[in-house]
């Protein structure tokens, strides 16, 4: 996958660049193409924002720079922009991106876009309801959650098939070495070896941790028989406590 990233700050980058993402992008498995909108424009001074008409506080984002440097592109693929109007970014979102070719960010900036940049955009995307100086932070926090679920990205393939969100529900407890810590005992059937009852084990424990934190994500959520038998046991056991 190859992505472009449209940005007045392309040094902000650089957490792109290390860790599995990094060696991602030494072993070729994407490519990062950063942008900076200020190289296409024509004015002295490089200007990229004006004056909002009307009146009213800040800078806005000109089209023109913008138009171009998206002109400039090889393999736009899908073009999103970063705004706090857009819709939610989540985890099915970055699911359906990890199987792009090309994808192209524009990140704003100041007091973000001349409406009419938005007519360029496929999405108009946003990580939640608060609003960032800038849309680079946001933007690498979507690549990230796309990029790490290319195959071969992270380090052990089954990693993102069982984590949070990846199949509507949050995970599960993870527990490690020591198997004892001050009085606080690993699950007895971690240890047990059985692996159809750490399965179960698991199943249920993730709708508990969905139930209690997130109920929300459980009324989307397709129950197998199995499951609704352990959302009854669960509710009984919680009710208890
Ligand atoms: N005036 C804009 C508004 O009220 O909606 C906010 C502009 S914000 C200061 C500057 C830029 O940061 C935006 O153009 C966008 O690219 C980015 N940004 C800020 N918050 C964001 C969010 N929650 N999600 C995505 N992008 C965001």
């Amino acid at each position: 996958m190859k992505i472009n990233v449209l940005t007045l700050f392309p040094d902000m980058f650089t957490p792109l660049q290390t860790s599995m993402l990094g060696r991602g992008l030494e072993d070729n498995k994407w490519q990062l193409n950063l942008v900076n909108f200020r190289d296409f424009t024509s004015d002295v001074h490089h200007h990229v924002d004006d004056s909002p008409y009307g009146g009213g506080a800040g800078m806005v984002l000109q089209i023109m720079p913008i138009k171009k440097a998206l002109a400039s592109l090889k393999n736009k693929g899908k073009v999103i922009i970063t705004a706090p109007q857009g819709k939610i970014f989540n985890q099915k979102v970055a699911q359906n991106w990890s199987h792009e070719e090309n994808l192209t960010f524009i990140c704003g900036h100041y007091e973000g876009f001349d409406q009419r940049v938005y007519d360029m955009a496929d999405e108009v995307v946003s990580i939640g309801d608060y609003v960032l100086t800038g849309g680079e932070l946001p933007t690498m926090s979507m690549i990230d959650a796309t990029v790490r679920l290319i195959p071969g990205i992270l380090g052990n393939a089954a990693s993102p098939v069982d984590e949070s969100f990846a199949q509507g529900l949050l995970e599960y407890p993870q527990y490690t070495r020591p198997e004892e810590f001050e009085g606080m005992k690993v699950p007895e059937v971690l240890v047990s070896g059985n692996h159809q009852k750490i399965a179960e084990w698991r199943r249920k424990e993730a709708l508990r941790v969905t139930y209690l934190k997130r109920p929300d994500l459980l009324q989307n959520y397709e129950f197998t028989d199995r499951e609704k038998k352990m959302l009854a046991e669960i509710k009984q056991e919680e009710d208890r406590t």
